[in-house]
């Protein structure tokens, strides 16, 4: 029993209980001065010659990796595997099996509803595996996983491609057949999601998901609207909202899209002044015309002018301006440039502040009949303009705000497609605002001499999302949530919730606090209807807690459709029916509008978060979710009962492609999934990569910034799956013969480097727990690669061949290291099988010693024993990898194995440490040898009586330091490296043997046996 660890001499004993028994803390170790922890890894400097021992005589002596994993899958062969692993390892069964299980913890995700609309693409696999790794980590951790899928299943995106699809035909359909059609539209883009989502192995029952077109949902949702009602948070009003005259709805900030390259025509336009206010009169002469000066971008909204606001406390100037010799009035810090602007020269008469405006009129620019109050308000600002701000009540959230506060009119002009109705008078009647109405506007304002300058603007202005065309700001009769009274609330919860990262938080905020209101109501037909009952004739509607139990209990039943399919008298409960006019007579007919689609995803807390506290502990969605879905549920929940509906929130960036840039199919860029997995057309150019490609793409990114994709990126991912799985067959192969129950050798008896393994596991075990914990999934695929290239592949891999290949099939020594190799291979595995379930389920079904393949996902977390931890261990090996390095670093290019290495340490502890590895003076086949890779080691405490001439003297220093810095001990040695005089070995191919047609002593002693 030489193989054992067996300390001598008592100083080497004291040392032994330090190196091997007690925790230490951090400590550093300098090895000239160096990093030297790189330079031990990787075998530089010397050539590192394996033996080929798969030819020669004594062949069938040596032990060979047996594995029938394959070392590398090409073309097809990786996505069939994967199909044919998700068939026989259970993939579909996977989650209805964790919900069965009996565990205490669930774990509980809510997935975000991706939009039932065209095929699955690559920002939903950046979600979709995301959320998959989070629910697998949890699962193998022990928590039963709460995870339902759904879609957002409504909405104008759908409406519209069914309409455009049935061209002039959709003229002629009802509500009930363009929502018949709606309806198979989502059902076939759900399906065609679905299978791609399956396909890339997110772990869900796909049989039981959630959709917002359900009876149940649409029922839940219509209560959460009444419950909201009921509390006055959900209110019908008349005011400004954003409206697409190219949709004919009502949009909210959600649904827009700003471009930055939007064009308007901005003006200069002058309000001559009507009355002036007492202590503006006595600053005039009253020579010349006053007028005050205001600046718009939106000349259309002048015919609804009602009023020009004015900042109390700022310093207004009357000007006289050079080339007309007119009077006028203007915030005093835009004098100079406004006058420049307009090319001429202001002369400040006198200045007053803006305070002194009180009590003032003008009369409009266009229409010299209507008057124009001066009015103060506290949205005005010198940052634009001229310090005077034109007001239209219909057509800006602020201008209502000021016509509130002062009872002016908030008429609106325009109708629901953007063009000016007859109230606007015969010249603008039937003219789109954003286009001829717009110029008529100019035109009129020139001919009343009040036009002072018209430029072109480029500035950022909202869009329609959907049909890409500007809106307009329209006042009209809307549905809204006073956030207002929710928003409190809901900051006060925020504080509670984590965000990663934690900037998300401040952004939805800020979004939360740019919002006024939200309006909820659109003038489209797919979607869940807003119940009331609006008067034949009067402004008055009817909703109360009989008739919304009424249409509830009708939804459950037979879904929204009945909105539009029963006769109105049925959707009346019977004792309403008679208050209102009875069957025959009803004085009230059902609204036309149906709710936003964002209040419809945004209530899917209520309906499948059923059974828990409905607070889920993770939302899981893209940065554009912040003015969005985080935020809808995060109101709709609030206002319902005072909670958020999550406890923590990851958002995660969007998709682009490899060199930042946007994808789009003009630049040819999109980067299909389905192609990633299955190949393209020509497949030279786009190979099938399999669906575990694009989840180690998606886990290696830095998710919480844009994440970038592109043929190198999955190239590199490949690659890097590549190279684990040689390391897995490697692995797989020297287990083979190895059954742990009846071979393993204790912690305590192994070789010290196999305990240095367990070791470094132990930490790499540790990090890889607290990487998946913090979402931090790029760390965990950084860990696995340093440790399977540098520690395994690099360091281990090359050191434990012989002991593997060439002892005895039950030495010890063997049995030593495949006892590490065991636990390594469950390590390893464990740690990625969330990102790599397929990779990690094919090595399982390939693993020896197991009686029958079982699931990794059906076996646990990452299983290691504290006794793995020995930080002494360290010292001892890393310094004598110091001792290699030099070594090697000596013989450039030549096999180390052709060389013998004298060692020689003064006495203290590093020679005590080195006389662990190595009991003997001279050894061919001791631990310290065979991590020194020579022909034989020999450690002496003084320097050797005689060397030979063609020896070469390597010298350094390695600092010791133990407990912490309490033992701290440099010493230096010297390392003799000369040509061996002995022969290669037939068999091992070592320069172990004393001739070159004898086998060396242990390979003698090995075949001797057998
Ligand atoms: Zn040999």
């Amino acid at each position: 029993m030489r193989w054992g660890l067996r300390p001598s001499g008592p100083g080497a004993a004291a040392a032994a209980r330090n190196l091997w028994g007690l925790p230490r803390l951090p400590c550093r170790l300098g090895w000239r001065g160096t990093t030297w922890r790189l330079l031990v890894r990787s075998v530089s400097g010397a050539s590192n010659q394996l033996p080929n021992l798969n030819s020669g005589r004594y062949r069938d002596t040596v032990l060979l990796p047996q594995t029938s994993f394959p070392m590398k899958l090409l073309g097809r062969q990786q996505p069939d595997m994967e199909l044919e692993i998700q068939q026989k390892c259970g993939f579909s069964e996977l989650y209805s099996w964790q919900r069965e299980r009996k565990v205490k913890t669930e774990f509980c995700l809510h997935d975000g509803p991706p939009y039932a609309n065209g095929d699955a693409h690559i920002g939903h696999a950046l979600n979709k595996i995301l959320k998959d790794i989070v629910n697998r980590y949890h699962m193998m951790k022990g928590s039963k996983i709460h995870f339902v899928p759904g879609w957002d299943c409504h909405g104008l995106p759908i409406e519209i491609k069914v309409l455009s699809e049935l061209g002039e035909k959709a003229q002629n359909l009802s509500a009930v057949e363009i929502r018949g059609k709606a309806r198979s539209y989502a059902k076939a883009a759900i399906e065609k999601q679905k299978s791609a989502f399956t396909r890339w192995g997110i772990m869900a029952d796909w049989n039981n998901c959630y959709y917002t077109f359900d009876e149940k949902y649409e029922a839940k949702q219509l209560r959460i609207f009444y419950d909201m009602y009921e509390k006055g948070l959900v209110y019908r009003a008349y005011k400004p909202v954003f409206w697409s005259p190219s949709s004919r709805t009502a949009l909210a900030e959600a649904e827009l899209e700003y471009n930055p390259e939007h064009v308007s025509r901005s003006i200069y336009v002058k309000f001559p002044i009507l009355t002036p206010s007492p202590v503006l009169a006595s600053l005039l002469d009253g020579s010349s015309p006053v007028s005050v000066l205001v600046w718009t971008t939106q000349p259309w909204t002048i015919p609804a002018n009602q009023a020009i606001s004015y900042m109390l406390e700022a310093k207004y100037a009357v000007v006289k301006c050079s080339n007309s010799g007119d009077i006028y009035i203007l915030a005093a810090d835009k004098v100079a440039s406004v006058a420049s602007a307009l090319e001429t020269k202001f002369e400040v008469i006198s200045t007053f502040s803006g305070a002194d405006l009180e009590n003032g009129t003008c009369s409009h620019p266009m229409f010299p009949d209507k008057v124009s109050p001066l009015l103060p308000a506290s949205h005005v600002n010198v940052t634009k303009g001229t310090g005077l701000v034109h007001t239209a009540p219909a057509h800006g959230m602020e201008d209502y705000s000021v016509a509130s506060q002062h009872n002016l009119s908030m008429d609106c002009l325009v109708n629901e497609d953007g063009i000016f109705t007859d109230v606007a008078g015969p010249e603008l009647q039937n003219k789109a605002v954003l286009e001829e109405g717009t110029d008529v506007v100019i035109k009129m304002l020139q001919a009343a001499k009040n036009l002072l300058k018209e430029e072109k603007l480029v500035h950022s202005y909202p869009y329609d999302w959907r049909t890409k065309k500007p809106v307009v700001i329209r006042a009209s009769k809307q549905w809204f949530v006073n956030i207002m009274d929710i928003k409190p609330t809901a900051k006060e919860l925020l504080k509670k919730v984590k965000f990663i990262p934690g900037s998300a938080l401040n952004a939805m905020v800020e979004m939360m606090d740019r919002r006024p209101y939200w309006c909820i109501s659109r003038q489209r037909v797919w979607g869940v209807p807003i119940p009331v009952f609006h008067h034949k004739t009067k402004d008055e509607f009817l909703i109360n807690s009989q008739t919304i139990e009424h249409i509830i209990k009708l939804v459950e039943q037979h879904g929204s459709d009945i909105w539009w399919t029963l006769p109105p008298e049925q959707l009346l409960p019977k004792e309403i029916l008679s208050q209102v006019g009875g069957p025959g007579a009803l004085e009230y007919v059902p609204g036309q509008d149906i709710l936003d689609i964002w209040f419809d995803s945004g209530t899917s807390w209520a309906h499948v978060l059923q059974g828990t506290d409905q607070r889920a502990d993770l939302y899981v969605e893209g940065k554009d979710q912040l003015g969005g879905w985080f935020q809808s549920s995060l109101l709709t929940s609030v206002a319902a009962r005072k909670k958020a509906p999550y406890k923590a929130v990851v958002v995660h960036g969007f998709t682009l492609g490899e060199k930042g840039e946007k994808m789009s199919k003009s630049l040819g860029n999109v980067i299909n999934p389905d192609v990633v997995i299955n190949g393209g057309q020509d497949q030279s150019k786009e190979p099938p990569y399999g669906a575990d490609v694009l989840r180690w793409w998606v886990a290696e990114s830095n998710v919480f910034t844009e994440v970038t994709v592109g043929p190198s990126v999955l190239n590199a991912a490949r690659d890097d799956i590549s190279k684990l799985r040689n390391t897995l067959r490697f692995l797989l192969g020297n287990v083979s013969g190895f059954n742990p129950e009846t071979d393993s050798i204790p912690a305590a008896d192994m070789h010290v480097i196999d305990q240095y393994m367990l070791h470094l596991l132990h930490d790499f075990a540790n990090k890889i727990t607290e990487s998946y914990k913090q979402y931090d999934f790029g760390k965990v695929i950084r860990l696995l690669r340093a440790f399977y290239t540098r520690e395994l592949s690099n360091f281990y891999f090359s050191i434990i061949k012989d002991r593997l290949y060439c002892e005895n099939e039950n030495d010890p020594k063997r049995r030593s290291c495949q006892t590490a190799l065991a636990e390594i291979l469950d390590v390893i595995v464990r740690s990625f099988a969330p990102i790599l379930p397929h990779l990690a389920e094919e090595v399982f079904q390939h693993i020896p010693y197991a009686n029958e393949p079982k699931s990794v996902f059906r076996t646990g977390w990452i299983n290691t024993s504290s006794i793995w931890k020995k930080p002494g261990l360290e010292e001892a090996v890393e310094s004598a990898c110091a001792m290699r390095d030099s070594f090697l670093g000596s013989i450039p290019g030549k096999n180390a194995a052709e060389y013998k290495v004298v060692i020689v340490i003064e006495p203290g502890l590093l020679f005590e440490i080195m006389e662990m590895l190595q009991t003997q003076e001279t050894s061919s086949t001791s631990q310290l040898n065979e991590l020194m890779m020579a022909s034989e080691t020999t450690l002496l405490s003084q320097e050797p009586r005689e060397i030979t001439a063609d020896a070469v003297e390597l010298t350094g220093t390695f600092l010791i330091n133990l407990e912490g810095g309490d033992i701290r001990e440099e010493s230096s040695y010297k390392v003799i490296v000369m040509p061996t005089t002995k022969e290669k070995c037939p068999r091992c191919w070592k320069y172990t043997a004393e001739s070159s047609d004898a086998l060396c002593p242990r390979c003698a002693e090995v075949v001797g046996a057998k």
